[in-house]
């Protein structure tokens, strides 16, 4: 990794010119307590002082909540014609957790089964990520997902009147030489690289127990009075999954021309904590309650791909738990496991 020093009056300058170079989508002041990742147009656009953006995080740049994936004929022979809409993009401005949190979906969208469609936009987008400050329901430190260590081109850290800028990719050194007025990070700045990596992980006020919550899941697994206590006011909005960063399920439509001979196959965002995911053929649900799909959410996200890939499929951004209108709250829930395995 190469470190590079930004010095803040040439900040706006450098952002300036990615825009002019690129398109590039940046977190923007929407309403009053709102922030979105939109496309913008002037430095002028661009607001840094951004606790979370909403709904939906910077995933939709990758994982569009409606993709069309191919269009078919069907006749004597059946015609298909694979969709996959990309294009150079920049993403400025996004958080360490929200990085980490697209570094979760390349392994989903590229293992077992690559994705094309994702695949094809995330080689095509470049990022430039920056220390962002921790909402009050943020506990990304508790997972590990407070620093991101790659999936961004470059890393921006402010260490007073100039940022500290990791470069993690050839494309992130191409990118400071041509558009910015990069020098060396030198000792001093080091220094203060690292006083100002305390005061980061100081802002992350939550404490969340994950101490032995994989075997400690598994005791409580079976509480349904637990399960029912937790999820009792739910109402099964599925918020919680479409404001997540990592949430990767979708579901496949077909659309078919009133001619039935032509048509398109597309996919949209699902959610697994609405009361039809788990419905089958047959009119079987196999996840017919609120318990038990939160149960199996929380299983998703604290436990499946720590045995799958060795790491939680949550960052901590606390989306969820700012977007649920029954007040459901994720790293509450895992202190109540603790407790419950602790009586
Ligand atoms: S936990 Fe909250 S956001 Fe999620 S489905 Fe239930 S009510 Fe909706
Ligand atoms: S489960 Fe909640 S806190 Fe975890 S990544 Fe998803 S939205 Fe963020």
């Amino acid at each position: 990794m190469l470190y590079k020093i930004l010095d803040k009056k040439d900040f706006k300058n450098f952002v300036n010119n990615l825009i002019y170079a690129y398109e590039v989508t940046a977190p923007k002041k929407v309403s009053q307590k709102l922030h979105d990742f939109l496309p913008v147009k002037d430095f002028g656009e661009v607001d840094l002082g951004y606790k979370r953006t909403t709904l939906p995080p910077a995933k939709k740049m990758l994982f569009p909540a409606n993709e069309a994936l191919a269009n078919y004929k069907v006749g004597n022979n059946i015609e298909v014609k694979p969709l996959n809409e990309s294009k150079e993009q920049l993403l400025f401005g996004a958080s360490a957790w929200d990085i980490n949190g697209m570094n979760f979906l390349d392994r989903i969208f590229s293992t077992d089964f690559i994705d094309e469609n994702y695949m094809q936009k995330r080689k095509k987008l470049k990022v430039v990520g920056i220390d962002a400050e921790p909402s009050d329901a943020n506990f990304a430190s508790s997972v590990g997902a407070e620093f991101a260590k790659e999936g961004f081109d470059l890393f921006l850290s402010d260490i007073g009147d100039k940022y500290l800028v990791r470069l993690g990719t050839a494309a992130g050194a191409e990118i400071a030489a041509k558009f910015g007025n990069f020098s060396d990070a030198v000792d001093s700045d080091f220094r203060a690289y690292d006083k100002q990596l305390d005061l980061y992980k100081k802002k992350f006020n939550i404490n969340v127990n994950l101490d032995n919550f994989f075997e400690n899941f598994e005791i409580v697994y079976g509480k349904k009075d637990l399960w029912e206590k937790l999820a009792n006011s739910c109402f099964s909005c599925g918020s919680c999954n479409l404001v997540c960063p990592t949430c990767f399920c979708f579901n496949v439509r077909d659309d078919i021309n009133i001619n039935l001979a032509e048509g398109i196959k597309s996919r949209q965002w699902d959610s697994c904590m609405i009361s039809n995911y788990g419905l089958v053929a047959g009119g079987h649900n196999f996840r017919p309650d609120e318990a038990n799909r939160l149960k199996q959410r929380y299983r998703c996200k604290l436990k499946t791909f720590v045995e799958k890939f060795g790491q939680y499929s949550c960052v901590g951004c606390g989306r969820c738990v700012e977007a649920c209108l029954a007040k459901i709250n994720i790293y509450e829930d895992i202190n109540a496991v603790k407790e419950e395995v602790s009586i």
